[in-house]
């Protein structure tokens, strides 16, 4: 999951989102980042792992056929174009597939393989002798469920005796039905309903218990507490899996009321840098010279692909439809798409269908467009007293690993404030950006 309060939003080890909107950004922008994500993220930090009883051993695998997985499975895990185990898998797989089971706490960035590998502990926990739900799996959003019993499904493409149900909006049931199916992915009210008010399941049988995404739950209003009451409900003895993107204090807690005993892994979010950035401003009169400055440009950026921030929507739609009024094929992500049409805005823009995409900060949280060489920021981030964000600055052009591409980031400048703000960024980095004449712009490359 990516969103953290404030610019943080993205970040790894970040504090949750605190108001109700940062939270329905939570939930979007994990959602948008799993889609728009082409693979794994890698990092080359080193795994922590905590447990109760230091000396009994850990084991990591190096290859998928070292988990003596059902061939179905494995069959399966290679066709969706795993070769071998992501870092996080390494060491979470075995624990996961433990016998006796054991209680898993991990965290790290999205991106870096927890979905698929609960995924996979799931489908092989499953009995399929046994036509009743076995494994839960909860979710924060519809959306979320949704995703991650897509992963199920095409993990699952050759087991076809493993069924799975969905217990989110739109999806009813009988009085007195009872479920056959063996893996439940929900939102925590549905399940509620579900397995304690209307009894389609026995939440007594449950023997495998999954919490994704537990931070997005944390922000959203009731699912900690949905979560925690169904918890409750399943037995003792069932294994407990906990994921999150980040870890803080209220994460902690949340753990800590669902899994007793557990292995805890965290894979610490590998730090963006601008070192392989060259940073750039324009002098600009004013949001006319601005989108001057943009036109010339646009020319350079055909190399490759470009987003620009703006600092409100207002901003974001006027350029975009004088863009489009000149000619130039650009996307716009704004708040007022549904998310079916943010989802296909970025899918185009990945496709390269569009080499612009002109969005707001908030709507880009989390969205790593490995591609995107050239940043620009139409209004440079500030915080709500006007000075320098650096933290979004960072997120919105760094890259982080050793092989990060080389990129481009251009600050567009007007006016004093807007220098003060630079300043304080070309400060806080320690690092020079240089001065860009428009008019002649083939200085960029
Ligand atoms: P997270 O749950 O941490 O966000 P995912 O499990 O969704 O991460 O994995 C991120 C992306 O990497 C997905 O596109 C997924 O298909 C891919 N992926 C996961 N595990 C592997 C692997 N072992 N090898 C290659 N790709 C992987």
């Amino acid at each position: 999951a990516a969103a953290a309060a404030a610019p943080a939003a993205a970040a790894g080890d970040g504090a949750a989102p605190a108001s109700s909107e940062d939270a329905y950004s939570a939930a979007e922008a994990s959602m948008l980042q799993k889609v728009i994500r082409t693979g794994l993220i890698t990092n080359k930090n080193d795994i922590e792992v905590q447990r109760a009883d230091p000396s009994s051993p850990l084991y990591s695998v190096k290859s998928f056929e070292a988990l003596n997985l059902r061939p179905e499975l494995l069959k399966g895990v290679y066709a969706m174009g795993f070769n071998a185990p992501s870092k996080i898998q390494e060491m979470a797989l075995p624990i996961l597939l433990a016998d006796p089971p054991q209680n898993l706490i991990a965290q790290s960035q999205s991106g870096t393989g927890k979905t698929a590998a609960f995924v996979l502990a799931m489908l092989s926990r499953v009995d399929i002798t046994k036509n009743y739900p076995q494994v839960l799996c909860l979710s924060p959003t519809y959306e979320l469920a949704l995703q991650t019993g897509d992963v199920a499904q095409r993990m699952a493409q050759y087991c076809p005796d493993i069924r799975i149900k969905y217990a989110v909006r739109g999806e009813e049931m009988a009085r007195g039905a009872k479920l056959d199916e063996h893996i439940i992915i929900g939102t925590p009210g549905k399940v509620l309903d579900w397995g304690i008010k209307f009894r389609f399941f026995d939440i007594k049988k449950i023997s495998v218990f999954v919490l994704d995404e537990a931070d997005v739950m944390i922000s959203l209003q009731g699912h900690q507490d949905q979560s925690i009451r169904i918890h409750k409900m399943v037995p003792k003895s069932c294994q407990m899996l906990f994921f999150s993107a980040t870890y803080n204090g209220e994460v902690m807690n949340f753990a800590e009321a669902i899994v007793s005993n557990p292995v805890i892994i965290k894979l610490k979010r590998e730090e963006e840098s601008l070192d392989n950035i060259k940073q750039y401003y324009v002098e600009c009169m004013s949001e006319e010279s601005k989108y001057q400055a943009i036109s010339n440009i646009y020319g350079v950026i055909t190399i490759g692909q470009a987003i620009i921030f703006c600092h409100t929507k207002r901003t974001a739609s006027w350029l975009a439809n004088k863009m489009i009024a000149d000619g130039h094929s650009v996307a716009l992500l704004s708040g007022e798409l549904t998310v079916e049409q943010r989802i296909s805005v970025l899918d185009r823009f990945r496709d390269g269908k569009e080499k612009i995409l002109i969005t707001t900060n908030v709507l880009s949280r989390g969205i790593d467009v490995e591609q995107v060489t050239i940043v620009v920021n139409f209004d440079l981030p500030v915080d709500q007293t006007g000075s320098a964000d650096c933290e979004t600055y960072l997120h919105r052009i760094g890259r982080t690993g050793r092989f990060g591409k080389a990129g481009i980031a251009i600050n567009l400048v007007d006016g004093r404030r807007s220098h003060a703000v630079l300043k304080q960024i070309i400060d806080h980095f320690g690092r020079k950006i240089n001065r860009l004449d428009v008019e002649d712009a083939d200085e960029i490359e």
